[in-house]
């Protein structure tokens, strides 16, 4: 697939590290070979901010459009990328968000600051953005930091989204979060998948955590994305990659283990919650984070689904905690504890 690598520009930024270095990025043409003329450009970023997908207009003055902004505390690393990236004389008149979880929409009031972009959603969560209802968008829930933003356009399911020469159809694809899209191109089989699928799984299945069966949509996600036989799958998190179906094999044996013991989805969600709010806050004092177990709503929802596990949350978020630990996804040094 040598010819579709040629189509991406990688960005590589990896938020904290980037961040200490002052924003020093590696950028680089993939080593199949000299560039032609590149109409994307993925910034490639870690965990806490998705990564984005700067689609230039054609070449007769048409600007660029940004799939996904990233994290609210990255906001402007993100203006910083999306600038650099600019061809003389463009500008962003667009951003879209494959969903509305905070590490896909926190950069969007930011760039419409700096840009004057119009904002394209989905249309499941419109009526929340519209009242800005933070427990229907999931922010209050899981205690997650955004910026609110308002939006200007739908993007819904079987439209498709023209920049330059490409049309990327827009398909639903719930499970990770009921509203959210993905994007094909069907001409050069590049697809946009955000969380639906990643090169090793996919992101956590939400609706689960609050009692609603959605396992299946993501069998029926992976369905869809098999059939659309992309060769190339740019996801939410890491790197583009060409073995889409070796990343299907892998996201439905995860779902299968997933199936048969849902309580281990809750456990590794919430696992993963906990490290992204550390991602969040940088590094947290002991105390604060087993504040976090207890008073953020969708842990204590889950304790609770769970049988209540330990007696007590608080006394189930330390031993997540201990096993964050155990497995060095987080570390604790003088009562403080940091990511690494
Ligand atoms: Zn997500």
């Amino acid at each position: 697939m040598p010819k579709l690598w040629r189509e991406v520009i990688v960005v590589m930024l990896r938020g904290s590290v980037a961040a200490a270095a002052g924003m020093a990025q590696r950028r680089h043409n993939h080593p199949m070979g000299a560039a032609p003329p590149q109409d994307l450009a993925l910034f490639e970023r870690g965990w806490l901010s998705s990564n984005n997908i700067l689609l230039h207009g054609s070449s007769d003055g048409e600007h660029a459009t940004l799939i996904d902004s990233g994290h609210v505390s990255h906001a402007a690393q993100t203006i910083a990328l999306v600038r650099q990236a600019l061809r003389p004389g463009q500008t962003l008149a667009r951003v879209v968000n494959t969903h509305l979880h905070s590490d896909h929409c926190g950069g969007n009031a930011a760039l419409v600051r700096a840009f004057g972009a119009r904002t394209v959603i989905p249309p499941g969560d419109a009526d929340a953005v519209a009242a800005w209802d933070e427990n229907q968008l999931s922010y209050k829930l899981t205690n997650q930091r955004i910026e609110r933003f308002f939006f200007d356009a739908l993007l819904r399911p079987g439209e498709s989204l023209r920049v330059g020469t490409r049309t990327w159809q827009a398909h639903a694809a719930p499970g990770h979060d009921p509203h959210s899209l993905i994007l094909f191109d069907a001409a050069s089989g590049i697809l946009i998948s955000a969380d639906a699928l990643w090169e090793k799984g996919f992101g956590v299945v939400f609706p689960e955590l609050d009692g609603i069966d959605a396992f299946d949509a993501v069998a029926a996600t992976l369905e869809l994305i098999a059939s659309l036989d992309a060769r190339l799958v740019i996801p939410g998190h890491g790197a583009a990659f060409t073995d889409v179906a070796g990343a299907l094999q892998r996201a439905r044996s995860r779902l299968a283990r997933f199936v048969a013991d849902p309580a281990s989805h809750a456990r590794q969600a919430i696992k993963a919650l906990a490290k992204y709010h550390l991602l969040e806050v940088g590094r947290e004092p002991l105390p604060g984070l087993l504040a976090w177990f207890s008073t953020t709503p969708i842990v204590g929802r889950v304790w609770w689904r769970l049988g209540g596990p330990e007696g007590h949350c608080a006394a189930w978020g330390e031993r997540l905690l201990a096993e964050l630990l155990a497995q060095r996804a987080l570390v604790l040094r003088d009562g403080i504890v940091h990511n690494e």
